[in-house]
């Protein structure tokens, strides 16, 4: 037999998916179904690069389950882009749109480049080739990509252009995370990060922690990690460290956000003696003495390995999957309390849905509205989930898988199995 590598993202997913099929007692054929992927789809193509070098690039799309509407996830420009890491982060959301309740399957799409070495030009004709690759799959009622991990809305905008092209109309709708300029919606930027907030903030209320003067632990400052940090921050908390790619920076008294986020722009990376603070690994990042730790950045950073040294009370989970199943054990044992990634970093898919349903009406919502609409589905979700891990006694992402999946598994019967 194939030896399991615990910490490769699939094997993860599909464990997740056991667990809570066990508890739902779903038949071998439903979980069969939910395990597996309606479609996906590895491309190579060519790229003109600066000074007229060819280079071939690897991408992916897949679409792992429409059962409850369009397929619906992130495409993620990074060197370690793998086939399993997209199928794990597409069937995630397939679960992340059921637990938040809004009418989206899940999918998830990748090329393996490092944009940090590439031109702006030379990314566009990546992004621009790619879509033209998978455009027989996406559209705005079958398949609406998003931002992910070292994409933003000039990427979808040109996601956007391309397929507009190709059908000689306009097509919004077609993704989401857009620039406000061609349809992108207030409040999507921000969406994830805020909801990372919103659900950490209700978990510390439910645990009696306060945020005034709560230490909080960021890695990633990316768009997920470093909007969360900066609403934690206006709500009083202290961020005492934050990471990047490159190394984690650390202050006890607590570091300025804004001040972060002028030296990310100026240097495009953290720098201790910009910002006043020790230069720490990402490793020990993560065991630091905090209240709240909020990983923003891949999957499989918490694990059987380090675990037992996490100090954090709370893990809220800004990035996808960075805990391991092996990790959760170790962690609810010792009484963690984890804001599992389907639930915290929901607001990004829930903003995306407000967003496409804008594009679809011509309609244009106000910030208010969408940040009142965020919070309410969020602080409902997060509600559901605790009711159901306390019912079953079972971890918050037990809670929380049992919740999407018996949504997809409940969906599916009702549709029955064509033909
Ligand atoms: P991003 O590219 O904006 O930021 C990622 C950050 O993580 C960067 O600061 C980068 O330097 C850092 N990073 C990369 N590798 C690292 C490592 N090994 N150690 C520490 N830091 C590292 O990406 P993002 O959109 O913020 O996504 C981060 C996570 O959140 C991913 O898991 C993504 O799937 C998840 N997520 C994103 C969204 C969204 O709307 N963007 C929605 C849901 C979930």
């Amino acid at each position: 037999m194939e030896k399991m590598d615990r910490n490769d993202p699939l094997e993860m997913a599909l464990e997740q998916v056991d667990i809570a099929a066990e508890r739902l007692r779903l038949s071998p054929g439903m979980v069969g179904k939910l395990k597996s992927r309606q479609q996906e789809i590895t491309v190579q193509f060519p790229v003109k690069m600066d000074g007229d070098e060819i280079r071939i690039f690897t991408g992916y799309r897949v679409q792992h389950n429409d059962i409850r509407g369009p397929y619906k996830g992130g495409i993620r420009y990074h060197p370690d882009v793998s086939l399993n890491e997209v199928r794990a982060l597409a069937m995630w959301m397939t679960w992340k749109s059921a637990v938040v309740n809004i009418p989206f399957g899940g999918a998830k799409g990748g090329v393996i480049c490092d944009p940090k070495t590439m031109s702006a030009t030379e990314l566009e004709h990546l992004t621009r080739r790619y879509t033209w690759q998978i455009s027989s799959m996406i559209g705005p009622e079958r398949d609406i990509p998003a931002p992910d991990v070292n994409t933003n809305p000039q990427v979808m905008a040109w996601i956007m252009d391309t397929y507009s092209t190709m059908k000689n109309r306009t097509v919004p709708a077609v993704v989401t995370g857009k620039p406000l300029e061609l349809g992108g919606s207030v409040g999507r930027h921000e969406a994830t990060g805020k909801g990372v907030f919103i659900t950490g903030a209700e978990a510390a209320a439910h645990l009696g922690l306060s945020l005034e003067g709560a230490r909080v632990v960021v890695q990633g400052a990316g768009n997920v990690g470093g909007i969360a940090a900066k609403f934690f921050q206006d709500a009083g908390a202290k961020i005492i460290a934050i990471s990047d790619s490159t190394r984690g920076i650390y202050n006890e008294k607590g570091l300025n956000m804004d001040e972060v986020f002028v030296c990310k722009s100026r240097y495009k990376c953290l720098i201790g003696e910009q910002l006043k603070a020790e230069e720490i690994t990402n490793a020990e990042l993560l065991e630091l003495d905090c209240d709240i730790l909020v990983p923003s950045a891949l999957e499989g950073q918490i694990t059987g390995e380090n675990a037992d040294r996490i100090k954090a009370r709370i893990i809220v989970e800004g990035a996808n999957g960075p805990t391991t199943p092996e990790a959760d054990r170790i962690l609810y044992d010792r009484g963690v309390f984890i804001v599992p990634d389907i639930l915290a970093n929901a607001g990004g898919v829930t903003v995306s849905y407000f967003e496409w349903v804008q594009n679809l009406q011509n309609l244009l919502w106000s910030e208010e509205e969408i940040s009142e609409k965020l919070t309410s589905i969020l602080k409902r979700s997060f509600r559901e989930v605790l009711d159901i891990s306390e019912r079953e006694k079972v971890d918050m992402r037990t809670g929380a898988l049992m919740l999407g999946i018996k949504r997809v598994a409940d969906a599916t019967r009702f549709r029955g199995f064509y033909p």
